[in-house]
């Protein structure tokens, strides 16, 4: 066993050869995203000056920000129609409802996920049916397909979970077998591709979020795109449109609306101008963004390469992530030990969300604490969880915190328990 001091922020570890090696803590902070661009300061600004900032507020002739935003965003994603909404989560109840998804239908999903996602199917009154994970930690296809042709679902919820996608030319195949509707949930994959394409564009309709953590900001914030015409004018009478849905940018033809303009309630769940302008100038640094996420990512990757019990998540040759996060599991780890790696990875200033812990903390991923879904037997995704960690990486991490973080979680993991940080 490695002998270890935690003296002033820094680690010594001394070697039973007798050698010592020092880690200094990490600084830096996890939730700390970049300033929003000067262009979009400036954008918001002009919002708040002329003070129209509901959407369907402008004046004559003039083209709001929301629908400016949706135009913008419906060209960068390569989909026909894009609306603006209030959030991710609101953007994933919104799509559920468009394709016609009414109480007590079934809804196939990840049961490794976010809670907006099994969220989204309980507001609309539906079951969710979860499917067991894979070690990348996508959908298992295997049991998709059992559980697509045992439940006879309509509908699949696929979330691209921390931005690991899911052989999509499987997914589609067994989607088109079994007359299951695709709906993409895209929080973590806006920027991401699979063979090509931009991730969002293998369903009948996509979700993205603009919250704070994702990958471009406007506190909160969402998207819905299809290229469904019947789904498009769904879902902006959805959305709350007033009968204004001529005023959208990126919307179908009036023709589409003939009845759906009656038969749909408003559940109000607009993007106001204020979020938009400051989006709009977001959308042409995403790219950039993804590049600068991936190079961060891949020191990591090579900082935990080659540790003995670390797994990292292969992922799928066609898929081009978005490096936004980190996740590594360690399989053959106690759940003592996992503890004591978060809480010395802790003391050395790295925040490691661990998907084993008993209770939520922060954030609820693990089906166990979703107690409003019936409750259903998922070994496989609860061993992949029991030892799996996660951890945000922030643009405002330099290439050498990253290195710095790795060196951390590097030395805990090597270090077995060396010393109980309380
Ligand atoms: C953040 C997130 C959402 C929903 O986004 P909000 O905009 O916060 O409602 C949906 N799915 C996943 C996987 C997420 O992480």
């Amino acid at each position: 066993m490695l002998d270890a001091a935690l003296i002033k922020n820094q680690i010594t570890l001394r070697r039973p050869s007798g050698a010592h090696m020092t880690v200094k803590a990490f600084q830096g902070s996890f939730t700390q995203q970049e300033p929003l661009p000067a262009a979009a300061i400036q954008a918001a600004s002009a919002v708040l000056s002329g003070g129209r900032l509901h959407r369907y507020g402008n004046a004559q002739g003039e083209i709001s920000q929301a629908a400016a935003l949706e135009e913008a965003f419906a060209n960068w994603q390569g989909a026909q129609f894009c609306l603006a909404l209030t959030s991710g989560g609101q953007a994933l109840q919104i799509a559920l409802r468009a394709v016609t998804v009414c109480p007590g239908d079934l809804v196939l999903t990840n049961a490794f996920t976010l809670a907006p996602v099994p969220g989204a199917i309980a507001a609309v009154g539906a079951k969710a049916v979860l499917v067991e994970s894979s070690d990348d930690l996508t959908i298992d296809l295997d049991d998709l397909e059992a559980k697509a042709r045992s439940s006879g679902a309509r509908v699949l919820l696929l979330s691209h979970m921390r931005g690991h996608i899911a052989d999509m030319d499987r997914v589609v195949d067994i989607c088109d077998r079994f007359k299951v509707a695709l709906v993409e949930d895209c929080a973590h994959t806006m920027g991401a591709r699979f063979a090509d394409k931009r991730s969002g564009s293998h369903g009948v309709v996509s979700c993205f979020s603009t919250q704070t953590y994702k990958h471009i900001n406007s506190g909160e914030g969402g998207f819905l795109t299809t290229d469904n015409v019947e789904i498009a004018a769904r879902a902006t009478m959805l959305s709350g449109s007033y009968m204004n849905f001529m005023r959208h940018g990126a919307g179908p033809e009036e023709a589409a609306y003939e009845k759906v303009r009656y038969e749909t309630p408003n559940m109000s769940a607009r993007m106001d101008n204020l979020r938009a302008s400051i989006l709009i100038p977001q959308l042409a640094d995403l790219d950039e963004n993804v590049r600068r996420w991936n190079k961060r990512h891949s020191v990591l990757v090579e900082a935990l390469f080659g540790v003995e019990g670390v797994e990292m998540p292969k992922g799928h040759p066609k898929m081009v992530r978005v490096g936004s996060s980190f996740q590594f599991r360690l399989p053959k780890a106690s759940d003592e030990k996992c503890r004591s790696l978060v809480a010395q990875a802790a003391a050395l200033g790295v925040e490691l969300k661990w998907f084993g812990a008993a209770e939520p903390v922060g954030f609820t991923s693990n089906h166990k604490s979703w107690r409003y879904l019936q409750s259903q037997y998922l070994p496989i995704t609860d061993e992949i969880l029991r030892t799996l960690f996660d951890m945000r990486v922030p643009l405002t991490f330099s290439l050498e915190n990253c290195a710095h973080i790795g060196r951390i979680l590097r030395y805990v993991m090597e270090t077995e328990i060396a010393f109980d940080p309380a």
